[in-house]
């Protein structure tokens, strides 16, 4: 069975969150404590821990990943200046929800990773 995170209760609607995008396999929402002034997170409904965790049959979802990320870029004027998609791998370099999800970052300058 799966373990019950903070985002899983976000898709189930059981914990706010400031949705910018959602379809049946992904959401995208606000950071709670953004980092930049376009922070939003993308993620998968079904609940992966990591990256760690993935099996190739969620390659499609991980496309659907980047689509969100890109339309939800568009959506915030983010395709001039450009945006960052950060995924954080394993509590050791930062990983602190345990539910795969891409930072989508923009809206100021930053510096190569
Ligand atoms: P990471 O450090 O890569 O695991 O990123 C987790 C992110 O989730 C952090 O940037 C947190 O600020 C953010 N976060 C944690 N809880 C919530 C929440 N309830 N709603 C929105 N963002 C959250």
């Amino acid at each position: 069975m799966s373990q019950e995170c903070i985002f899983d209760k976000i898709v189930k609607k059981e914990s706010p969150a400031e949705i910018e995008y959602e379809d049946a396999d992904v959401m995208a929402f606000w950071d709670v404590a953004p980092k930049a002034p376009t922070h939003i997170l993308i993620i998968p409904k079904k609940h992966i821990e990591s990256i760690d965790h993935i099996t190739e049959e969620d390659l499609p979802l991980l496309g659907k990943m980047i689509m969100a990320a890109k339309k939800v870029a568009e959506k915030k004027g983010l395709t001039t200046d450009g945006y960052k998609l950060v995924i954080n791998n394993g509590p050791g370099v930062g990983q602190t929800v345990p539910h795969l999800h891409m930072h989508l970052l923009g809206g100021k300058r930053m510096g190569e990773v």
